[in-house]
């Protein structure tokens, strides 16, 4: 059987009011295929959710820092010393923003040059680049956001297509064209409809976006204060009466099959709160 790749969102929430209250979770998401266990965005949370999800982050190969902000980057480190066995062991891949791994005029380096020198392979990752991890062809695409520097990723997997993550960044010219052809889009939308915010997108640019890609599937994430008081759900609904693409907004837990279909499942603490949109 051809592996598929399973898609976990152990946090959907982004932003520092969803943070520091913890309204939604923000560890980021998980992803495993054969060849392949990456943590994308490990935020506050990361470690923690892993564990109590039931995966073993020692068993990760690959983590992936989109950009400087502690909602995408706080718990890098300890994962990093998961991922090398207690700093025992040079393995895997860190690949992240420039900002994330030298600093810039708005932030000190996110991980520690001792841990940055741990894995196998480090990679500074600038939009169009490409690299392989795992077995999959990844392309680094541009985000305009806080950070000039932010970068979200594309993912090629062998067999079923792409998927890829946009990572914070605002609705720009020419976005669209990063994301082609992808089959499952999954977006940070920090803000409902009409509460726009420079750096980020709202639900108006989501359907800019999925009107200018038609993937197969798009998940909305990363949610913000005012996004999770207008409820996600909500809004994922407009966007799929707006574009006619299922459009769904992920909840803490949330695990999707990405294969030769693209099926979701709640996980098990997030049943609840999914049965309420299905
Ligand atoms: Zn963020
Ligand atoms: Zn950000």
């Amino acid at each position: 059987m051809i592996p598929r790749v399973e898609i976990i969102f152990l946090g959907t929430g982004g932003g520092r009011f969803a943070t520091i209250t913890q309204k939604r979770r923000t560890a980021g998401i998980r992803i495993i295929s054969e060849g392949l266990n990456l943590h994308l965005d490990p935020g506050p949370g990361a470690l923690v959710y892993s564990i109590s999800e039931g995966l073993d982050p020692q068993k990760l190969n690959a983590i992936f820092v989109s950009h400087c902000h502690p909602d995408h980057y706080t718990d890098a480190e300890v994962l990093i010393e998961a991922m090398t066995r207690g700093i025992t062991k040079k393995r895997g891949v860190l690949a992240a923003a420039k900002s994330v791994l030298s600093g810039s005029d708005l932030c000190e380096p996110s991980i520690s040059k001792y841990h940055q020198q741990m894995p196998q392979q480090k990679i500074e990752a600038m939009p169009n680049m490409k690299f392989q991890v795992g077995g999959f062809n990844v392309s680094v695409t541009e985000a305009r956001h806080t950070d000039p520097d932010s970068v979200g990723f594309r993912f090629e997997t062998r067999d079923f297509g792409v998927f890829a993550y946009t990572s914070d960044t605002e609705y720009f010219e020419g976005i669209g064209k990063y994301y082609e052809d992808v089959r499952l889009l999954m977006l940070c939308i920090m803000r409902p409809a009409g509460k726009p915010w420079k750096g980020h997108m709202t639900t108006n640019d989501a359907i800019k976006i999925i009107e200018e890609t038609r993937p197969e599937y798009a998940v909305l994430t990363h949610f913000g204060m005012q996004m999770i008081f207008k409820g996600p759900a909500s809004e994922a609904k407009i966007i799929k009466e707006k574009t006619g693409i299922p459009t769904i907004a992920a909840v803490d837990g949330m695990r999707i099959n990405f294969g030769e279909t693209i099926s979701v499942q709640a996980g098990r603490k997030a049943q609840e709160g999914l049965n309420k949109f299905f």
